[in-house]
Order: structure tokens, then sequence, then C-alpha cells
């Protein structure tokens, strides 16, 4: 096998392509009916009451954070281990992210942790389905409950996974997708933010149209040339040429989820006898979405077995460097080293394997036995 494989990778059919000439063949290339069409699917899916689509899953963050009125002073409470975007989303609001420890065998955000980490100045709580399990929902849910807290879940790994029965995406406040091409779905780049809530909604909306009130479709209808700014936007719009991709991708998502589940068992059974490496804990009561599948190595060298599986042509990867000992948060921001023990050790050990739905059983095998292989020789 000589081609490099990737460890994540879109899949895009004939369909797909139909569906996004088809915009462009139609009037509105954005701001359109492919817009509405997209975020009412995708919160039907998750059973969510509405669906504000952003221009990527970042800006979908930073709506979020707008949308809770974080302000200069507020914190938020986030997991040290993810995608360094949660974070900057309160940055940009200018409040101050408070990060949490993770749970050794998950690495989701340890809900034992976060009660310690309140203050008088807490606003919420971030958590995020790290890899593509859902965090545990009924207790967060009940810490926030307790000290009046919103809770917020950056859901960008688990569309399609699902915590005691219930979708994921549905169980915070405000549930944030990103729809980059190595995510469950992609529209290219793009994002979402899933509630329940018509005040967040609206002030989403606004958000991602300059702080403006009305869209540009709703003051056709109306016959209205007035509009007025009432705060500070961005312009943090999709386009239909991108919102018809995702639903055409949408229909596939359930049999993607099947494939990814195959492909972690696959793994798994890989693995089971082996002391070098041992996949993350899955709990019994979720659906794992397994946007990623992550490995802790136990003895080997982590740098060594990096160089060697990509010198294979296997694309391992390592999710993620704590957010905090990136030198923005430790040199501007003042974040010192130590802040969360069990993350910084899990960081130090862990590998992402390559997992997405077109990856085939002779390159899991492939890659299982590289791994293993790559384990022994640098112990
Ligand atoms: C991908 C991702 C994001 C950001 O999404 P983009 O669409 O790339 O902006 C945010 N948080 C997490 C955990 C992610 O994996």
């Amino acid at each position: 096998m000589k081609t490099y494989i990737p460890y994540g990778r879109q899949s895009i059919s004939e369909e797909d392509i139909q569906a996004v000439v088809g915009v462009l063949r139609s009037d509105f290339l954005t701001t359109g009916p492919a817009v509405s069409g997209f975020e009412k699917q995708t919160a039907e899916y998750t059973g969510s009451r509405f669906g504000v689509a952003f221009s990527s899953g970042t800006a979908a963050l930073h709506g979020a954070a707008f949308a809770m009125n974080i302000q200069p002073g507020d914190e938020v409470i986030v997991p040290a281990i993810t995608f360094a975007a949660t974070s900057n989303a309160v940055v940009y609001q200018g409040g101050r992210p408070v990060f949490c420890d993770v749970e050794s065998d998950t690495l989701l955000m340890d809900p034992a942790k976060v009660e310690a980490l309140i203050t008088d100045k807490t606003r919420a709580v971030i958590a995020v389905d790290y890899a593509g399990q859902p965090c545990d929902y009924d207790a967060l849910r009940r810490i926030c409950d307790a000290h009046e807290l919103l809770l917020v879940a950056d859901a960008c790994h688990s569309l399609g996974g699902r915590y005691k029965g219930r979708m994921a995406c549905s169980l915070a406040d405000m549930s944030i997708l990103s729809f980059h091409p190595v995510k469950h779905i992609t529209t290219g780049e793009g994002g979402m933010v899933l509630t329940d809530n018509k005040g967040f909604e609206s002030r989403l909306k606004m958000f991602r149209n300059h702080g403006i009130t009305t869209d540009y479709r709703q003051r056709e209808q109306s016959g209205s040339w007035y509009y007025e700014m009432r705060e500070l936007g961005y312009n943090y719009r999709i386009t239909d040429i991108q919102c018809a991709l995702g639903m055409s991708q949408l229909k596939r998502l359930d049999a993607w989820i099947g494939r990814r589940q195959a492909i972690a068992a696959r793994y798994d059974r890989h693995f089971s006898a082996s002391e070098a490496v041992a996949p993350l804990s899955c709990r019994p009561d979720v659906s794992h979405a397994y946007h990623l599948y992550v490995v802790r190595l136990r003895g080997a060298d982590r740098g060594a077995v990096f160089s060697r599986m990509r010198n294979s042509g296997i694309g391992v990867n390592v999710h993620y460097l704590p957010v905090y000992r990136h030198p923005y948060y430790s040199e501007r921001l003042g974040y010192r080293a130590g802040l969360c023990p069990v993350a910084e050790d899990a960081y130090e050990h862990i590998l992402s394997l390559p997992m997405f739905p077109g990856l085939n059983d002779a390159e899991v095998d492939f890659t299982a036995e590289k791994l293993l292989e790559a384990c022994s020789v640098s112990v």
C-alpha cells in the first residue's frame, strides 16, 4: 500500500455535485431557500427547534458567545482539550475562558471538576463532545442549573451521536456544528448553531448579518428598503451553494455514522490484546459519533511512533495540545502550564488514527498492524 491515508476526508457523490450545480443555475446564491432548507433539515435531524447556519463552526461559536451576551469580565468554563476555536469564541467577546481538566479515560471535561471553577463571574459552560462522544449532559445540566449558568455544547465532533438515547446537539441551550471537510458532513466551510430558544435564534441571525435586524429576502418580501443595525455584527453568512451540498450530505449521515462505528469496532479488535495501544473509553450509555479515533500509547514514545506511522504513509495526528499551552494563551493571556495535569499528561501520549467513512477495512487493518509494529520497536 503506497498511497497516503489521511486522518479524515470528505465523501462527495455525483448527487452532491448536481445539488450544487442546481443552485448555481437558480436565483439565489446566498440568503436564499437552500440556507433555510438546510437549517430546517439539520434542526429536524437533531430534534432542535431552530438552526442558524454560519460561514464556519468558529463563526457559529462566536455567534453563540454573542447570543448569550458574554462581556468583558465574564468567565466561561471550557475543557482543556479541544480545538482552540472553542475558547477563542469567549475571547472574541472579551470574556475569560476558564480551563477545566478532563477525565483520563475519555478526555471529556470532568463534571466533578467543573463546580470548583465556578465564581460569581461565571456565565456559562461550553462542553465539547471530544472525538464524537457526548459529554455527561445530565451531570453538567445539574451543575449549570444549580448555579444559573448557560450550558453550550461544542458539538463539532458529535453530529449523529446520542446520549442516553437522546440526540447529541439537542441537549444544551445552544449546540454548535462545523461542516469542515473532516467533519461528519461538509459544506466546504460552514457551521450552525442549534437551539430551542427563540431569543437566541433571532440574536444569532442578526449577528451573522452585521447586526441588522432584517435580511435582504425579508425586505424584498415586505417591499421595504429600510433596515437598522442594532448591534456590531459581522458578515458570517453561508451561501446557498454550500447549503445545497449540506442538504445532500445530510441524507447519507446515518450510513456514515454506522461506517465510522464499524471502523472503530475493527480498530478496537486489533488493539484488544495490546498492552501498548489503549483506545479511549466509550461509555455504555452513549452512541459515539467517532469524528476521531484516539488511542493512548503506553510505554512507546509518541514522537517516534508518529514519525514511523507518517513514514508508512498513514496520516496520524494529535488532537489536541491543551488550549492554554498555545503561545497566544500562555504568553499573551498569561495562562500557566500545569493548570490541568490530566490533560497535559494525556496530550503526551495520544494519537488520532485515520477515521472517515471512505476508509476501507484493508486500510484499517494496515493502520492497526503498522501501529502495533511501530510501538513494539520504539519501547
Ligand atoms: C472543527 C471544530 C471547530 C471549528 O470549526 P470550523 O468550521 O473549522 O471553524 C470548533 N470546535 C471543534 C471542537 C472543532 O473540532
